[in-house]
Formats: structure tokens, sequence, C-alpha cells
């Protein structure tokens, strides 16, 4: 696991500009693969537009408990930049002005942004109907302040989505971190015990596969069902779904692969 950002480093690969002159090197400068532009041009898209704004995916800040090796924002506790209420408030206006029905939270863990809270209250007044949270699942279980976010997530009907990197100990702590799997157990359990994951239950629980390497997941449809056999069996935990995904290549994910720093 990763014990510090790669801002908190010092490392080059903190810098988006860095990481663009990596991602556009190699395969790509050599005209191996045509860049997405490219891709897109060919077949008259370009630039793309969006018809009409549903989904409003917004990330309120880099700030996080945790501090996961493959981390695709650099997240850690000590990252400050945060969503400021204002912006907030002009993303509320966005959303009355376009009629956008789902919001979609994620950081850092989003909620630890001291206006997380206000913030769905006042989209829920400002039309959107469907919330989403990028829960990283331990940050139930870090600090008093936060034990409640299953019954705010209940009261608000809130979807939450989770990363859980494997059903047992050892995989999960190498990735995200000491003690994570046995609080995300604790926390996956808590949101049970509300009715989120439960067969048959509209509060929705998933839970996302995403790799620690250079290598693609596997099949979505099987690991589901090891995941499912596994937590049921060994802690009574339900959920709904597993999408197994792989990282954008930027940040801390790019910086593990230690070969693209040397193209
Ligand atoms: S929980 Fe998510 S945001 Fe936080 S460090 Fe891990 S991957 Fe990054």
């Amino acid at each position: 696991m990763a014990t510090k950002s790669l801002k908190a480093k010092g490392d080059e690969l903190a810098v988006s500009n860095k990481q663009l002159e990596i991602l556009n090197g190699g395969i790509f400068a050599e005209g191996e693969l045509p860049y997405f532009k490219d891709k897109i041009d060919q077949i008259g898209q370009f630039p793309l537009r969006p018809k009409k704004l549903e989904i409003l995916q917004i990330n309120v800040g880099y700030m996080c408990n945790q501090v996961c090796e493959h981390c695709h924002v650099d997240a850690d506790p000590d990252r400050k930049e945060i969503m400021t209420r204002e912006t907030m408030q002009q993303c509320l206006e966005v959303i009355k002005n376009t009629g956008a029905h789902t919001l979609d939270l994620t950081g850092g863990a989003p909620e630890m942004n001291p206006d997380f809270r206000w913030f769905v209250e006042e989209a829920a007044k400002a039309g959107i109907q469907d919330f989403i949270v990028r829960s990283n699942l331990t940050i139930i279980r870090s600090n008093k302040k936060y034990h409640d976010l299953p019954d705010f997530f209940k009261e608000h009907n809130v979807h939450v989505i989770s990363s859980m990197p494997h059903w047992t100990r050892g995989k999960t702590d190498k990735q995200r971190g000491d003690g994570v799997f046995d609080k995300s157990i604790k926390a996956l359990q808590e949101l049970n015990e509300r009715g989120y994951g439960m067969p048959g239950s509209n509060l929705r629980l998933d839970l996302v596969y995403n790799p620690s390497g250079a290598y693609l997941p596997g099949d979505q449809a099987a690991m589901e069902k090891d995941f499912k056999k596994a937590l049921k069996e060994d802690f009574g935990i339900e959920f709904h779904n597993l999408f197994a995904i792989t990282n954008l290549p930027i940040a801390r994910f790019l910086g593990l692969f230690d070969c693209i720093r040397k193209l």
C-alpha cells in the first residue's frame, strides 16, 4: 500500500502535465495507435458534445482517510483540495437549469467534505431523484462523526457503490491499507442491517473490483458469484452487483507501472 500521496512525496507524477506527457508518448507518439481525438474525428464526432445532461458526477475533494496504492486521484488524508459550498451552489444551479436527475458523488472520500450532507439535501430540493455515493466503506468506521452515515444514506435513498478488492483480508489490505478489510466488513454489515444490499431491497449496495496492476480483471459474472459466496459464508454479507473495472492509468495507478516512467 502507499503511505503518502505523490504530491506529498514531491513525485513528478503528481503533476498532470507530466502524466499527459507520458500518456501521449510511446505507442501514440509513434503512430502505432491513434489518439482518441483522431479516432472520433475520423467518424465525424469531434468535438464530442452531450445531447442532454442527465447524470452529474462530481468530485467533491481529494481528501480521503485511506491511501490506496492504486488511487488514480492521488488522494490521502492530508490533501486539502475540497469543493467549496460556493462551487456546490453553482452545481445546484446547473441541476436546476438542466433537469439532471442523478447526482453521483465521488472523491477522495466524498463524505469528508464538510458540506457533503448539506449538498445532498439541497440537491434533492433542486430536483435530483437518484443519488450515488462512491463510498470507501471504512469512512463509516473511521470516526464517530461518520457512524450515522448508513442512516443518512438510507434517509436519502442513496445508492452506495464501494470498492472491495477481494474477499480476503490479505489482498484487500495490500491494495488499500492495513485494517481496511475489517473496517469494510463491519461497514457492509451495518449497511445490511439497514436493508442495503438485501435481496429485493431498493436500497442499492454494489461493489467494485479493480486490479492493482497491469492486468485485466477476470470474468465479472464469475467474480460476482465468488464474492457473494465468500462474503455470505464468512460474514453473512449480502450485496447486489459486483462491477469489474480497470482504473485510468493516471496518478498513483500510473506510478505503479514503473516501466512507463522510462518511455
Ligand atoms: S479510497 Fe478511493 S479515493 Fe481514497 S485513496 Fe483509496 S482509491 Fe483513492
